[in-house]
C-alpha cells in the first residue's frame, strides 16, 4: 500500500502570533505552483494556533497543536485539551515529542492516555518516538524503540491503527545537527513497521512513520527517497519559509 508522504514543521517555542502569521502566508506563498504529493503540516505554539488556522485557511497547509492532555477540562494548569483544539480548528497534535518526554517528564503511560483521548477524537496523532545516543551506543534501540510503541500505543485497538501517524526521532540527531544517515534511519523504520504489522496486521501498511532529526534541504531527499521513510518531521529548518518548502519540494 502507498502511504501518503508528509512533511511537518515543528516551530516549538518559536515565533509570536505575528511571526506565525507572517511564516505561513510566505511558506503558503512558496508552495503555490509546486507540485508535490507531500501533504505539509506545521505544529505552531498554543497561543498562535488560532492565526495559524485562520492564515492556513485555503492554502494546502494543515495545523497541528504541539501537545493535549488526555483530560478534557478541569484543574491541569498550563495544559490544552482536545475540546479546545477542536474549537480551535487545528487536525493534527503532536505526542510524546523527545523534549516533552526529557524536558517535562512525560512517559509512555502518559502518550499512551493522550493517544487514546485524541483517537476518541477527530484529530490525527502524531506520536514521536526514539532513542538517545546512550541508549544507541548500548544497542538498546530496538528495545526502546519496542517498548514505546507497545507502551505508547497499547489499547489503540485495530479498527483505529490507522489514523495514527508516527515520527522516529533519534534524541541525538534532534536540534544537533547530527543526522542518522538515510540507512541509519531506515534500518529503524523497518523494525517499527515489523513492530505496527504484529501489533495491527494490515492496518499497520496505513500508517506513515516519518523520520525527524536535523532534517535540512540537503539530506531531506536522502531521507525521504528510503523505502521506509514517509516523509519528515522537520524542527530548526521549519522556521525559514525557503528552506522548509525546499524540504517539502524534495519529496519524493
Ligand atoms: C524536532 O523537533 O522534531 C526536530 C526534528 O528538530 P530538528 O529538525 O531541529 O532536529
Amino acid at each position: 500500500m502507498s502511504r501518503r508522504t508528509i512533511v511537518a514543521g515543528n516551530w516549538k517555542m518559536n515565533k509570536t502570533v505575528v511571526e506565525t502569521r507572517r511564516l505561513l502566508i510566505e511558506l503558503s506563498n512558496k508552495l503555490v505552483g509546486m507540485t508535490t504529493r507531500a501533504h505539509v503540516l506545521v505544529f505552531p505554539t498554543a497561543v498562535s494556533l488560532e492565526t495559524a488556522v485562520d492564515a492556513a485557511r485555503g492554502t494546502p497547509i494543515a495545523v497541528g497543536a504541539q501537545n493535549v492532555h488526555w483530560e478534557d477540562s478541569g484543574a491541569f494548569t498550563g495544559e490544552v485539551s482536545v475540546p479546545m483544539l477542536e474549537a480551535v480548528g487545528v487536525t493534527h497534535v503532536l505526542i510524546g515529542h523527545s523534549e516533552r518526554r526529557s524536558l517535562f517528564g512525560e512517559t509512555d503511560e502518559e502518550v499512551r492516555r493522550k493517544l487514546l483521548r485524541v483517537l476518541g477524537s477527530d484529530l490525527t496523532p502524531v506520536v514521536c518516538l526514539g532513542e538517545t545516543l546512550e541508549q544507541r551506543e548500548v544497542g538498546e534501540t530496538e528495545d526502546v524503540v519496542t517498548r514505546q510503541l507497545d507502551i505508547g500505543l497499547g489499547g489503540v485497538g485495530v479498527e483505529r491503527a490507522g489514523r495514527i501517524v508516527l515520527a522516529y526521532e533519534p534524541i541525538w540527531a534532534i536540534g544537533t545537527g547530527k543526522t542518522a544517515s538515510p540507512e541509519m534511519a531506515n534500518d529503524v523504520h523497518r523494525l517499527i513497521r515489523r513492530r505496527l504489522d504484529g501489533m495491527f496486521g494490515s492496518v499497520a501498511a496505513e500508517i506513515p512513520v516519518l523520520y525527524g532529526g536535523s532534517v535540512k534541504p540537503d539530506n531531506a531527499a536522502a531521507l525521504m527517497s528510503e523505502s521506509d521513510v514517509d516523509g519528515a518531521l522537520v524542527g530548526g529548518a521549519s522556521l525559514d519559509a525557503a528552506s522548509f518548502a525546499k524540504i517539502v519540494g524534495s519529496a519524493p
